[in-house]
């Protein structure tokens, strides 16, 4: 833990008003950031006995409804690794992704309109010429077509369903007008980053057209393709610009193979289980340290810290992944992950908890043994005390209970997060422990019960 302690002011307080408020609005941004649509692959098949249906993309909001097993879902869009679905005639609602599986469709199973008939014509926010115009669109523009009421068709429109009336929509056999039609599917993979003071985003690939967006240093995009020495992203849902590639850079984020490795086992192993709350929670597993910095070392300078970390959240992200849950790790390997990176990790997959996993050294051996849970926020101080309790009641070690730690980690992570000492390197009986599978699977358990018993059944 030595890192993160050098470092770090032990100091209690309340976050302020203002950071609050900034937190609230990182949420926002991060929301509205990752509403997409999709267009190929738009049904889905419910894996689980019962499936939740909630009011918005997390585990957190309350359940709409419920669906069974094999029901068939169609998906509208996607935002923090939930789908949104349509579940009644104009209910919508959302479902864990990874606890439904993609039907393989063919591009021609989906169904394309072209307005006719009217220079511009209302989209409705209900089947009936009485319901509330959302929007018009004009003639010729094409849209996908995701249901058919009588004389109306339920279409895609700015990522949400709206209807049109039949009379102003042909069918066609495909969009030719791909560039405004298609619903985009963004590449979540690759993002690009400002360079600059400061850049320009503009509306075609050339600083003759007009700025849509003044960009600043350090600001992320997502990035759809490059056009000359343009790159194209995305600047907020719906509105996409071109920025000089020698103010920005592209990258890949290095995360992505871990998840969709997890999400795919997820899938394999999630047959015919019935759903828990803990099944439909995103959860990041942190191994503390790695690469360059091995964290605490034992006294006989033959055991590390970071291997001991890793381990052990294998063992939690089996566990976990077991249970259904979405488990994102920040690393998978022995190697560098910034304190900062870590953090971004679980802010931007929106988890419901980050679990920082750590062993404890002190300057003097053997003085100090067992485990002990840090939370920063006083928010998170219930799950905190959740683990503690498991860890205590199951755990071979003495338990010290549950601590506020001022860590990066926790710090600058906007979403429930702790940081768990699970016990010291440089005391003998606990390192006799801690460096066995037994010792780090037990831990594992314990957290997991721990995890259960805190979402609930
Ligand atoms: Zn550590």
């Amino acid at each position: 833990m030595n890192s993160n302690y050098s470092n770090a002011k032990v100091q209690k307080y309340l976050p302020s008003l203002k950071t609050f408020l900034a937190i609230i609005l990182l949420f926002f941004i991060a929301g509205i950031g990752s509403m997409i649509a999709l267009a190929n692959e738009n049904t889905v098949v419910v894996m689980a006995n019962v499936l939740n249906v909630r009011l918005g993309p997390g585990l957190s909001y309350d359940i709409l409804t419920q669906v069974n097993q094999d029901d068939r879902l169609q998906i509208l869009s996607e935002e923090n690794q939930w789908y949104q679905v349509r579940i009644g005639n104009d209910q919508l609602g959302w479902v864990a992704s990874w606890l439904v599986e993609k039907e393989e469709i063919t591009p021609d199973s989906i169904q394309y309109g072209r307005v006719i008939n009217a220079p511009e014509v209302n989209l409705r926010q209900y089947a009936s010429a009485e319901s509330e115009i959302i929007g018009t669109i004009p003639e010729n523009a094409e849209l996908e077509i995701v249901y058919q009421d009588g004389d109306w068709y339920q279409v895609l429109y700015m990522g949400k369903v709206a209807w049109i009336n039949s009379d102003y929509l042909e069918i066609i056999a495909a969009p030719t007008q791909l560039e405004a039609s298609l619903e985009r599917i963004i590449d979540y993979e690759s993002y690009v980053s400002i360079d600059a003071e400061a850049a320009e985003i503009y509306m075609e690939p050339t600083s003759n057209s007009s700025v849509i967006y003044h960009a600043t240093y350090g600001e992320e995009f997502n990035y759809l393709y490059s056009e000359g020495d343009w790159f194209y992203v995305e600047v907020a849902p719906d509105q996409y610009g071109y920025i000089g590639n020698w103010l920005a850079s592209a990258h890949t984020n290095d995360f992505s193979e871990e998840v969709e490795v997890s999400q795919e086992e997820n899938r394999k192993n999630y047959h015919a289980r019935v759903n828990t709350h803990l099944s439909e929670a995103t959860i990041v597993i942190d191994a503390g340290h790695g690469g360059t910095d091995p964290g605490a070392i034992s006294t006989d300078e033959q055991v590390y810290e970071k291997e001991l970390a890793l381990n052990t959240s294998f063992k939690l992200q089996a566990r976990l992944q077991d249970a259904g849950a979405n488990v994102i790790m920040t690393r998978t390997e022995d190697r560098d992950v910034g304190l900062g990176e870590r953090a971004q990790i679980s802010n931007q997959n929106h988890a419901d908890l980050f679990i920082s996993l750590h062993f404890d050294s002190l300057e003097v051996p053997n003085m100090m043994s067992g485990t002990t849970t840090y939370y920063y926020n006083d928010a998170d101080l219930d799950i905190a005390e959740t683990i503690s309790h498991y860890l205590a009641t199951q755990g071979e070690l003495p338990n010290n209970g549950t601590r506020f730690g001022n860590f990066q980690v926790l710090r600058e992570n906007t979403q429930p997060a702790i940081l768990i000492e699970l016990g010291y390197m440089n005391h003998f009986v606990d390192l006799k422990h801690i460096r066995t599978d037994h010792y780090q699977a037990t831990v594992a358990e314990a957290i997991y019960q721990a995890l259960r018993d805190y979402y609930g059944q």
